[in-house]
Protein backbone atom coordinates (compact mmCIF):
# COMPACT_ATOMS: atom_id res chain seq x y z
CA UNK A 1 0.00 0.00 0.00
CA UNK A 2 3.01 2.49 0.69
CA UNK A 3 4.24 2.13 -2.55
CA UNK A 4 0.97 3.15 -4.06
CA UNK A 5 0.73 6.07 -1.91
CA UNK A 6 3.89 7.53 -2.79
CA UNK A 7 3.36 6.52 -6.65
CA UNK A 8 -0.25 8.52 -6.29
CA UNK A 9 1.53 11.53 -4.73
CA UNK A 10 4.09 11.16 -7.40
CA UNK A 11 2.24 11.37 -9.85
CA UNK A 12 0.01 14.19 -8.31
CA UNK A 13 2.99 16.27 -8.15
CA UNK A 14 3.46 15.54 -12.58
CA UNK A 15 0.14 16.49 -13.12
CA UNK A 16 0.28 19.95 -11.19
CA UNK A 17 3.87 20.64 -12.19
CA UNK A 18 3.49 18.95 -14.93
CA UNK A 19 4.70 21.22 -18.16
CA UNK A 20 7.37 23.79 -16.18
CA UNK A 21 11.34 22.52 -16.34
CA UNK A 22 11.33 21.88 -12.82
CA UNK A 23 8.83 19.60 -12.59
CA UNK A 24 10.45 16.74 -10.52
CA UNK A 25 12.82 15.23 -12.69
CA UNK A 26 11.16 11.53 -12.96
CA UNK A 27 13.55 8.92 -14.16
CA UNK A 28 11.09 6.57 -15.90
CA UNK A 29 11.97 2.46 -16.92
CA UNK A 30 10.01 2.41 -19.74
CA UNK A 31 7.70 5.69 -21.54
CA UNK A 32 4.81 4.37 -24.11
CA UNK A 33 4.87 7.18 -26.30
CA UNK A 34 1.56 8.99 -27.97
CA UNK A 35 -0.46 5.83 -28.32
CA UNK A 36 -4.73 6.70 -27.79
CA UNK A 37 -4.73 4.88 -24.47
CA UNK A 38 -8.30 3.68 -24.13
CA UNK A 39 -8.84 2.14 -20.29
CA UNK A 40 -12.46 1.59 -19.56
CA UNK A 41 -11.17 0.97 -15.97
CA UNK A 42 -10.79 4.64 -15.69
CA UNK A 43 -12.90 5.84 -18.69
CA UNK A 44 -10.20 7.17 -20.33
CA UNK A 45 -9.98 7.29 -24.24
CA UNK A 46 -7.51 10.10 -25.26
CA UNK A 47 -4.04 10.00 -26.62
CA UNK A 48 -1.73 9.88 -23.70
CA UNK A 49 1.97 8.79 -22.60
CA UNK A 50 2.15 6.03 -19.91
CA UNK A 51 5.66 6.36 -17.85
CA UNK A 52 6.52 3.26 -15.84
CA UNK A 53 8.77 2.53 -12.31
CA UNK A 54 9.19 -0.50 -11.42
CA UNK A 55 7.20 -2.49 -13.12
CA UNK A 56 4.25 -0.27 -11.98
CA UNK A 57 2.27 2.74 -13.94
CA UNK A 58 3.46 5.54 -12.72
CA UNK A 59 2.35 8.81 -14.76
CA UNK A 60 -0.41 8.71 -18.01
CA UNK A 61 0.07 12.63 -18.98
CA UNK A 62 -0.07 14.40 -22.54
CA UNK A 63 3.23 14.62 -22.42
CA UNK A 64 5.59 13.35 -19.95
CA UNK A 65 8.74 15.01 -19.22
CA UNK A 66 11.43 13.47 -17.60
CA UNK A 67 13.68 10.54 -18.91
CA UNK A 68 13.59 7.10 -19.35
CA UNK A 69 15.42 4.02 -19.99
CA UNK A 70 13.45 3.09 -22.84
CA UNK A 71 10.69 4.87 -24.99
CA UNK A 72 8.22 2.81 -26.82
CA UNK A 73 6.71 4.74 -29.84
CA UNK A 74 3.22 4.08 -29.82
CA UNK A 75 2.15 7.04 -32.04
CA UNK A 76 -1.24 5.59 -34.36
CA UNK A 77 -1.68 2.36 -32.01
CA UNK A 78 -4.01 1.69 -28.90
CA UNK A 79 -2.63 1.51 -25.66
CA UNK A 80 -4.84 -0.85 -23.47
CA UNK A 81 -4.07 -2.50 -20.09
CA UNK A 82 -3.05 -5.96 -20.76
CA UNK A 83 -5.49 -8.23 -22.38
CA UNK A 84 -6.99 -11.47 -20.02
CA UNK A 85 -8.64 -14.21 -21.93
CA UNK A 86 -10.57 -16.75 -19.61
CA UNK A 87 -11.01 -19.24 -22.07
CA UNK A 88 -8.03 -20.97 -23.64
CA UNK A 89 -5.92 -24.02 -23.27
CA UNK A 90 -2.56 -22.74 -23.05
CA UNK A 91 -1.65 -25.19 -20.59
CA UNK A 92 -1.27 -27.57 -22.68
CA UNK A 93 2.15 -26.41 -24.54
CA UNK A 94 4.87 -24.90 -22.76
CA UNK A 95 5.20 -22.54 -25.82
CA UNK A 96 1.38 -21.67 -25.28
CA UNK A 97 1.51 -18.62 -22.87
CA UNK A 98 4.67 -16.67 -24.32
CA UNK A 99 2.65 -17.18 -28.31
CA UNK A 100 -0.29 -15.60 -26.59
CA UNK A 101 1.56 -12.73 -24.78
CA UNK A 102 3.08 -11.57 -27.67
CA UNK A 103 -0.52 -11.09 -28.51
CA UNK A 104 -0.86 -8.52 -25.81
CA UNK A 105 -2.09 -11.48 -23.28
CA UNK A 106 -0.88 -10.66 -19.70
CA UNK A 107 -3.36 -12.73 -18.28
CA UNK A 108 -5.23 -16.25 -19.11
CA UNK A 109 -6.60 -19.30 -17.56
CA UNK A 110 -6.79 -22.55 -19.26
CA UNK A 111 -10.09 -23.74 -19.16
CA UNK A 112 -10.16 -27.17 -18.46
CA UNK A 113 -7.47 -28.82 -20.13
CA UNK A 114 -7.08 -31.08 -17.15
CA UNK A 115 -8.66 -32.84 -14.74
CA UNK A 116 -7.72 -34.22 -11.19
CA UNK A 117 -6.02 -36.89 -12.85
CA UNK A 118 -3.85 -34.68 -15.32
CA UNK A 119 -3.80 -31.07 -14.07
CA UNK A 120 -0.34 -31.28 -12.38
CA UNK A 121 1.08 -31.03 -16.23
CA UNK A 122 -1.00 -27.77 -16.84
CA UNK A 123 -0.21 -26.64 -13.79
CA UNK A 124 3.18 -27.39 -14.05
CA UNK A 125 3.02 -24.88 -17.69
CA UNK A 126 1.26 -22.23 -16.18
CA UNK A 127 3.51 -22.21 -13.66
CA UNK A 128 6.20 -21.71 -15.46
CA UNK A 129 4.38 -18.85 -17.82
CA UNK A 130 5.95 -15.53 -18.09
CA UNK A 131 2.60 -14.28 -17.40
CA UNK A 132 -0.17 -14.49 -14.83
CA UNK A 133 -1.80 -17.54 -15.95
CA UNK A 134 -4.12 -19.68 -13.96
CA UNK A 135 -6.78 -23.01 -14.47
CA UNK A 136 -9.86 -23.94 -14.06
CA UNK A 137 -10.04 -27.68 -13.39
CA UNK A 138 -12.41 -30.01 -15.67
CA UNK A 139 -14.74 -31.96 -13.24
CA UNK A 140 -13.65 -35.08 -15.46
CA UNK A 141 -10.94 -36.90 -13.80
CA UNK A 142 -9.05 -37.32 -16.89
CA UNK A 143 -9.64 -33.38 -18.63
CA UNK A 144 -10.55 -32.05 -21.64
CA UNK A 145 -8.74 -34.20 -24.28
CA UNK A 146 -9.52 -33.13 -28.17
CA UNK A 147 -11.58 -36.19 -29.33
CA UNK A 148 -11.99 -37.78 -25.90
CA UNK A 149 -15.81 -38.07 -24.74
CA UNK A 150 -15.81 -38.64 -20.69
CA UNK A 151 -17.78 -40.73 -19.50
CA UNK A 152 -20.49 -39.41 -16.35
CA UNK A 153 -18.21 -41.37 -13.89
CA UNK A 154 -15.21 -40.03 -14.73
CA UNK A 155 -16.65 -36.57 -12.94
CA UNK A 156 -15.44 -37.25 -9.72
CA UNK A 157 -15.92 -34.59 -6.84
CA UNK A 158 -13.82 -35.77 -4.17
CA UNK A 159 -10.58 -36.02 -6.37
CA UNK A 160 -11.67 -32.41 -7.92
CA UNK A 161 -11.65 -31.25 -4.36
CA UNK A 162 -8.72 -32.79 -3.86
CA UNK A 163 -7.07 -31.01 -7.20
CA UNK A 164 -8.58 -27.89 -6.46
CA UNK A 165 -6.80 -27.63 -2.94
CA UNK A 166 -3.42 -29.27 -3.96
CA UNK A 167 -3.18 -26.59 -6.74
CA UNK A 168 -4.59 -23.79 -5.06
CA UNK A 169 -2.24 -20.89 -5.83
CA UNK A 170 -3.54 -21.92 -9.94
CA UNK A 171 -6.79 -23.22 -9.97
CA UNK A 172 -9.66 -20.45 -9.99
CA UNK A 173 -12.59 -22.77 -10.63
CA UNK A 174 -13.91 -25.68 -12.11
CA UNK A 175 -14.77 -26.03 -16.16
CA UNK A 176 -17.79 -28.54 -17.56
CA UNK A 177 -18.82 -29.54 -20.68
CA UNK A 178 -23.16 -29.80 -20.37
CA UNK A 179 -23.00 -31.49 -24.22
CA UNK A 180 -20.59 -34.41 -24.00
CA UNK A 181 -22.66 -37.43 -25.82
CA UNK A 182 -21.82 -39.53 -23.08
CA UNK A 183 -23.22 -37.45 -20.47
CA UNK A 184 -26.42 -37.33 -22.27
CA UNK A 185 -29.71 -36.52 -20.05
CA UNK A 186 -27.48 -36.47 -16.59
CA UNK A 187 -26.00 -33.12 -17.76
CA UNK A 188 -27.69 -31.22 -14.41
CA UNK A 189 -26.24 -34.08 -12.33
CA UNK A 190 -22.82 -33.03 -13.49
CA UNK A 191 -23.43 -29.30 -13.41
CA UNK A 192 -24.19 -30.44 -9.18
CA UNK A 193 -21.19 -32.20 -8.77
CA UNK A 194 -19.12 -29.36 -10.69
CA UNK A 195 -21.14 -27.04 -7.63
CA UNK A 196 -20.23 -29.71 -5.09
CA UNK A 197 -16.52 -29.51 -6.03
CA UNK A 198 -16.28 -25.89 -5.61
CA UNK A 199 -18.45 -25.67 -2.52
CA UNK A 200 -15.83 -25.70 0.11
CA UNK A 201 -13.40 -23.40 -1.93
CA UNK A 202 -16.19 -20.74 -3.28
CA UNK A 203 -14.92 -20.91 -6.61
CA UNK A 204 -17.30 -20.03 -9.93
CA UNK A 205 -17.72 -22.50 -12.22
CA UNK A 206 -17.62 -22.34 -15.82
CA UNK A 207 -20.03 -24.06 -18.04
CA UNK A 208 -19.96 -24.64 -21.23
CA UNK A 209 -23.21 -24.61 -23.09
CA UNK A 210 -24.83 -25.39 -26.98
CA UNK A 211 -25.85 -28.83 -27.49
CA UNK A 212 -26.80 -30.32 -24.35
CA UNK A 213 -29.79 -32.56 -23.68
CA UNK A 214 -31.22 -29.88 -20.84
CA UNK A 215 -32.56 -26.88 -21.87
CA UNK A 216 -30.55 -23.48 -21.09
CA UNK A 217 -33.98 -22.88 -18.95
CA UNK A 218 -33.13 -25.52 -16.76
CA UNK A 219 -29.06 -24.89 -16.36
CA UNK A 220 -29.30 -21.43 -15.84
CA UNK A 221 -30.82 -21.92 -12.08
CA UNK A 222 -28.12 -23.99 -11.30
CA UNK A 223 -25.42 -20.95 -11.41
CA UNK A 224 -24.49 -19.13 -8.85
CA UNK A 225 -22.92 -15.42 -8.76
CA UNK A 226 -19.73 -15.38 -10.42
CA UNK A 227 -20.34 -18.37 -12.29
CA UNK A 228 -19.73 -18.19 -16.33
CA UNK A 229 -21.76 -18.93 -19.39
CA UNK A 230 -19.14 -19.96 -22.07
CA UNK A 231 -19.91 -20.01 -25.79
CA UNK A 232 -22.64 -17.56 -25.29
CA UNK A 233 -23.42 -17.29 -29.04
CA UNK A 234 -23.62 -21.43 -29.22
CA UNK A 235 -27.08 -22.08 -31.48
CA UNK A 236 -30.14 -24.16 -31.19
CA UNK A 237 -30.84 -26.43 -29.82
CA UNK A 238 -30.35 -24.72 -26.42
CA UNK A 239 -29.12 -21.36 -27.25
CA UNK A 240 -29.88 -18.17 -25.02
CA UNK A 241 -32.77 -17.41 -27.52
CA UNK A 242 -36.71 -18.67 -27.43
CA UNK A 243 -38.28 -20.16 -30.85
CA UNK A 244 -38.68 -16.75 -31.88
CA UNK A 245 -35.65 -15.89 -31.50
CA UNK A 246 -35.52 -13.59 -28.42
CA UNK A 247 -33.61 -13.80 -25.49
CA UNK A 248 -34.61 -15.73 -22.61
CA UNK A 249 -35.69 -13.81 -19.88
CA UNK A 250 -33.68 -16.18 -17.76
CA UNK A 251 -30.60 -15.24 -19.29
CA UNK A 252 -31.31 -11.64 -18.11
CA UNK A 253 -32.15 -12.88 -15.24
CA UNK A 254 -28.82 -14.60 -14.61
CA UNK A 255 -26.88 -11.84 -16.20
CA UNK A 256 -28.65 -9.48 -13.36
CA UNK A 257 -27.42 -11.58 -10.40
CA UNK A 258 -23.96 -11.51 -11.41
CA UNK A 259 -23.45 -14.36 -13.80
CA UNK A 260 -21.04 -13.70 -16.99
CA UNK A 261 -21.87 -14.57 -20.46
CA UNK A 262 -18.48 -15.23 -21.93
CA UNK A 263 -18.08 -15.40 -25.87
CA UNK A 264 -15.84 -18.78 -25.86
CA UNK A 265 -15.25 -18.28 -30.08
CA UNK A 266 -14.00 -21.97 -30.73
CA UNK A 267 -13.53 -23.67 -34.09
CA UNK A 268 -16.77 -25.92 -33.99
CA UNK A 269 -20.49 -25.50 -32.64
CA UNK A 270 -20.00 -22.71 -30.11
CA UNK A 271 -20.29 -19.32 -32.66
CA UNK A 272 -22.90 -18.84 -35.17
CA UNK A 273 -23.12 -15.48 -36.83
CA UNK A 274 -26.64 -15.55 -36.81
CA UNK A 275 -27.06 -15.77 -33.16
CA UNK A 276 -24.37 -12.79 -32.78
CA UNK A 277 -27.10 -10.95 -34.85
CA UNK A 278 -30.21 -11.78 -32.60
CA UNK A 279 -27.72 -11.02 -29.43
CA UNK A 280 -26.60 -7.58 -31.04
CA UNK A 281 -30.17 -6.42 -32.17
CA UNK A 282 -31.09 -7.19 -28.34
CA UNK A 283 -28.41 -5.26 -27.32
CA UNK A 284 -26.75 -8.23 -25.33
CA UNK A 285 -23.02 -8.33 -25.53
CA UNK A 286 -20.60 -10.42 -24.15
CA UNK A 287 -19.25 -9.53 -20.52
CA UNK A 288 -15.99 -11.17 -21.38
CA UNK A 289 -14.21 -12.37 -24.78
CA UNK A 290 -12.41 -15.28 -24.75
CA UNK A 291 -11.24 -17.54 -27.82
CA UNK A 292 -10.75 -21.30 -26.53
CA UNK A 293 -7.54 -20.49 -28.15
CA UNK A 294 -4.69 -23.75 -28.20
CA UNK A 295 -1.03 -23.18 -29.51
CA UNK A 296 -2.51 -24.38 -33.00
CA UNK A 297 -5.16 -21.61 -33.19
CA UNK A 298 -2.86 -19.48 -35.48
CA UNK A 299 -3.95 -21.87 -38.19
CA UNK A 300 -7.81 -22.03 -37.56
CA UNK A 301 -10.36 -19.06 -38.00
CA UNK A 302 -9.31 -17.86 -34.19
CA UNK A 303 -6.01 -16.86 -35.42
CA UNK A 304 -5.51 -14.66 -32.12
CA UNK A 305 -7.35 -12.83 -29.47
CA UNK A 306 -7.25 -9.37 -31.15
CA UNK A 307 -8.75 -10.90 -34.28
CA UNK A 308 -11.56 -12.31 -31.81
CA UNK A 309 -12.27 -9.05 -30.84
CA UNK A 310 -12.18 -7.52 -34.13
CA UNK A 311 -15.08 -9.99 -34.88
CA UNK A 312 -17.35 -8.47 -32.33
CA UNK A 313 -16.10 -4.25 -33.67
CA UNK A 314 -17.40 -5.22 -37.22
CA UNK A 315 -20.88 -6.19 -35.45
CA UNK A 316 -20.65 -3.24 -33.81
CA UNK A 317 -19.68 -3.67 -30.67
CA UNK A 318 -18.16 0.11 -29.60
CA UNK A 319 -14.27 -0.07 -28.94
CA UNK A 320 -14.71 0.55 -25.27
CA UNK A 321 -16.74 -1.88 -24.87
CA UNK A 322 -14.88 -4.83 -26.79
CA UNK A 323 -11.80 -3.27 -24.55
CA UNK A 324 -13.61 -3.47 -21.33
CA UNK A 325 -14.75 -7.28 -22.41
CA UNK A 326 -11.34 -8.43 -22.77
CA UNK A 327 -9.36 -6.26 -20.26
CA UNK A 328 -11.54 -4.65 -17.17
CA UNK A 329 -14.68 -7.41 -17.20
CA UNK A 330 -12.56 -10.57 -17.06
CA UNK A 331 -10.09 -9.14 -14.29
CA UNK A 332 -13.16 -8.70 -12.10
CA UNK A 333 -14.67 -12.15 -12.87
CA UNK A 334 -11.63 -13.46 -11.58
CA UNK A 335 -9.92 -12.22 -8.50
CA UNK A 336 -6.40 -13.87 -9.30
CA UNK A 337 -6.85 -10.70 -11.75
CA UNK A 338 -8.26 -8.30 -9.74
CA UNK A 339 -5.11 -5.78 -9.89
CA UNK A 340 -5.35 -6.57 -13.64
CA UNK A 341 -7.38 -5.07 -16.57
CA UNK A 342 -6.16 -0.89 -15.53
CA UNK A 343 -3.47 1.09 -16.25
CA UNK A 344 -4.49 3.12 -13.20
CA UNK A 345 -1.61 4.66 -11.19
CA UNK A 346 0.05 2.12 -9.04
CA UNK A 347 -1.47 -0.95 -11.33
CA UNK A 348 1.13 -3.56 -12.87
CA UNK A 349 2.39 -2.18 -15.62
CA UNK A 350 0.86 -4.81 -18.08
CA UNK A 351 0.36 -3.36 -21.34
CA UNK A 352 -0.90 -4.65 -24.84
CA UNK A 353 -0.56 -2.17 -27.70
CA UNK A 354 -2.72 -2.89 -30.66
CA UNK A 355 -2.69 -1.38 -33.82
CA UNK A 356 -6.45 -1.44 -36.08
CA UNK A 357 -5.83 -1.33 -39.34
CA UNK A 358 -8.40 -0.43 -41.85
CA UNK A 359 -8.53 -2.97 -45.24
CA UNK A 360 -10.60 -5.76 -46.18
CA UNK A 361 -10.63 -8.51 -43.56
CA UNK A 362 -12.90 -12.03 -43.55
CA UNK A 363 -14.78 -13.32 -40.30
CA UNK A 364 -15.33 -16.85 -40.32
CA UNK A 365 -18.07 -18.31 -37.53
CA UNK A 366 -17.95 -21.97 -36.38
CA UNK A 367 -19.98 -22.72 -39.46
CA UNK A 368 -18.12 -21.61 -42.45
CA UNK A 369 -20.73 -18.58 -42.46
CA UNK A 370 -17.86 -15.63 -43.71
CA UNK A 371 -18.19 -11.26 -43.10
CA UNK A 372 -16.13 -9.05 -44.42
CA UNK A 373 -15.06 -6.63 -41.99
CA UNK A 374 -12.96 -3.20 -42.61
CA UNK A 375 -10.86 -2.79 -39.46
CA UNK A 376 -9.23 -5.55 -37.88
CA UNK A 377 -6.99 -5.49 -34.53
CA UNK A 378 -3.48 -6.65 -34.98
CA UNK A 379 -1.07 -6.77 -32.18
CA UNK A 380 2.12 -4.55 -32.14
CA UNK A 381 3.52 -4.74 -28.94
CA UNK A 382 3.23 -5.92 -24.90
CA UNK A 383 4.77 -4.72 -21.84
CA UNK A 384 4.69 -6.94 -18.89
CA UNK A 385 5.62 -5.67 -15.24
CA UNK A 386 6.94 -2.60 -16.79
CA UNK A 387 9.52 -4.71 -19.69
CA UNK A 388 8.34 -4.63 -23.25
CA UNK A 389 8.19 -8.27 -24.46
CA UNK A 390 10.61 -8.90 -27.31
CA UNK A 391 9.04 -9.98 -30.27
CA UNK A 392 9.21 -13.75 -31.35
ZN1 LIG B 1 -12.44 -24.86 -24.45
Amino acid sequence: MTDRRQLLGATAGILLFGGTPSARAQSYDLIVRGGRVIDPSVGLNAVRDVGIIAGRIAAIDTRIAGDASEVLDASGKIVMPGLIDIHTHAGRNREAPLAALRDGLTGLIDAGSGGADTIDSVTDVLRNAPQRCRALLSIMRGGIVPGEQPSFADANVDLARGAIARHADIVVGVKLRISDNLIGDRDLELLRRAQAAVAPSGLPVMVHIGQSYSPLRAVLPLLKHGDVVTHMYAPAPNSIFDDRGRLFPDVLAARRRGVVFDFGHGVTGHFDWDMVARATEQGFWPDTISTDWNINSRNTIVTDFPNVMSKLLMVGMPLTDVIAAATRNPARAFPAFADGGTLNIGAPADIAILELREGRFEFVDNYGGTKIGRQRLFPFATVLSGKRVPRA
